[in-house]
């Protein structure tokens, strides 16, 4: 039987930048899929560059940016200062929502605005009994008010997670959610400061995978091994199944989704306490360019089928539009991609982000799981288990094995911290 120290499940950020922090160390990656990269892959077709996913960059750690610069030779990383709208009645209004009410109608500025002020009173001033936060959407409407919480947070969360917002934890979204105040809006009104949320992001002209090419190139190649899933655990033995031998190891660090390294390892738990979204992705090639100085537009009438659309050919500058449209869908949904295809280019031409133009070159993928739903439950079953395992050399890390909401960043700092631990 093989045998290795450090087995590594899954090649994409997570695993690579796992593998790299061990330097030389004895370990192996294997990878159910054919190529790595995890999500964060990028097609490139037809002189169209997309990711599996918009993927777009805030590095907060210079320090890695830097080492995965230094790895990536010619590539030129653009610095693209961000343009984000949310379509609403009509019009678009800059992002975040909350801190542009004052571009509403009046009426409904009036509305957001009463609503802020009040949710936020002390109650012996608005007359309303202060709500609890016990869950993120009693937040949304504690923080905001009921106005902003209906026109905008709670349609639009609800397209992104397709579940019923109540059941998620009230920070759910972490530091991804953009948090404003009764001042941040007010100074807003006279000084646009939209920019505090992400105001640039970076983006290789490779795409995203130019980032996992950056990682792997500190990895051994001939010890990572594509095209070979991980199918059972033996935590007495140390012993992984995977399709294709039976592998020792002391150590084991998975990236695979949380509720299935549980099944694989055998361990107890109720497969109901998991759940998530899927996201369905097109990506569209057209003959011609569209709207010009926009980035990303967030669509949160419930009578469109996408979430939110974005516009590669408006970061590279290039004279042919290019868009992902993302829709959101619940995990056990049956999604018929061709239907879908026809509801987005439909929706594109109501919207007007299409206007006569064709569809040269195209591509889709359903993202399963995308948003994993950060619940109460999920948080404290993940901490008991994750540690349970961890006492058998088990180690469930990344955006899917953590069960949480992250960045390619935060992925590789999780990486890099375990090795540091497990040498220690
Ligand atoms: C819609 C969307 C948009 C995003 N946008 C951004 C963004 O703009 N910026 C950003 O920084 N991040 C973004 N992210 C997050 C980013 O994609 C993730 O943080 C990152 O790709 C996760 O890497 P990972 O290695 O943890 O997981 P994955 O990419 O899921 O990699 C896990 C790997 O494990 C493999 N695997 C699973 N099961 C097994 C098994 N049994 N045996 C062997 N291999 C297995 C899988 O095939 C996969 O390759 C986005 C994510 C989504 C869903």
């Amino acid at each position: 039987m093989d045998s290795v120290d450090t087995l590594i499940v899954g090649a994409g950020i997570s695993g690579l930048a796992t593998a790299a922090a061990l330097e030389g160390g004895d370990y192996a990656i294997i990878e159910a899929d054919d190529h790595i990269g995890g999500y964060c892959k990028t097609v490139q077709k037809d002189g169209f560059v997309w990711d599996y996913s918009g993927h777009f960059f805030h590095f907060k750690h210079p320090e890695i940016e830097a080492w995965l610069r230094a790895r990536m030779g010619e590539q030129r990383v653009r610095v693209v200062e961000k343009k984000s709208f949310i379509a609403y009645a009509g019009k678009w209004v800059d992002f975040p929502f909350q801190k542009n009410i004052h571009q509403l109608p009046q009426a409904e500025f009036i509305e957001c605005l009463h609503d802020l002020y009040f949710a936020r009173a002390p109650a012996e001033l608005s007359g309303l009994e202060r709500r609890p936060e016990t869950n993120f959407k009693e937040m949304l409407y504690a923080r905001f008010g009921g106005a902003i919480a209906e026109k905008f947070l709670i349609p639009y969360n609800e397209k992104l997670y397709a579940c019923d917002l109540g059941t998620l934890d009230r920070d759910a979204m972490g530091r991804f959610f953009p948090h404003a105040d009764l001042t941040d809006v007010i100074r807003n009104m006279r000084r646009a400061d939209n920019a505090s949320y992400n105001s640039t992001f970076t983006y290789p002209e490779g795409g995203a995978f130019e980032y996992v090419r950056a990682l792997a190139s500190a990895v051994r190649p001939e010890a990572i091994f594509t095209g070979e899933g991980l199918i059972g655990i033996d935590l007495e033995r140390r012993v992984a199944r995977t399709s294709k031998r039976e592998l020792k190891f002391e150590k084991l660090v998975s990236s695979a989704p949380f509720p299935v390294l549980l099944s694989l390892a055998g361990v107890e738990h109720d497969p109901r306490g998991w759940s998530w979204n899927k996201v369905l992705v097109f990506n569209l090639g057209f003959d011609r360019k569209g709207p010009r100085d926009v980035h990303w537009i967030y669509y949160p009438d419930r009578a469109r089928s996408f979430y939110r659309v974005g516009f590669y050919d408006n970061i590279f500058d290039t004279d042919r539009m290019s868009l992902y449209v993302e829709l959101g869908f619940g995990k056990d949904a049956v999604i018929d991609v061709a239907v879908e295809r026809e509801r987005v280019l439909a929706d594109l031409a109501r919207e007007g982000v299409v206007n006569g133009h064709s569809v040269v070159a195209e591509h889709s993928v359903v993202m399963d799981p995308a948003y994993v739903h950060i619940t109460k439950s999920s948080m404290a079953e993940h901490a008991r288990l994750a540690a349970e395992l961890a006492k058998r050399g088990v180690y469930s890390i990344g955006r899917y094995g953590g069960w949480t909401y992250c960045s390619i960043e935060d992925n590789i700092v999780e990486a890099r911290a375990l090795v540091k631990r497990l040498r220690s």
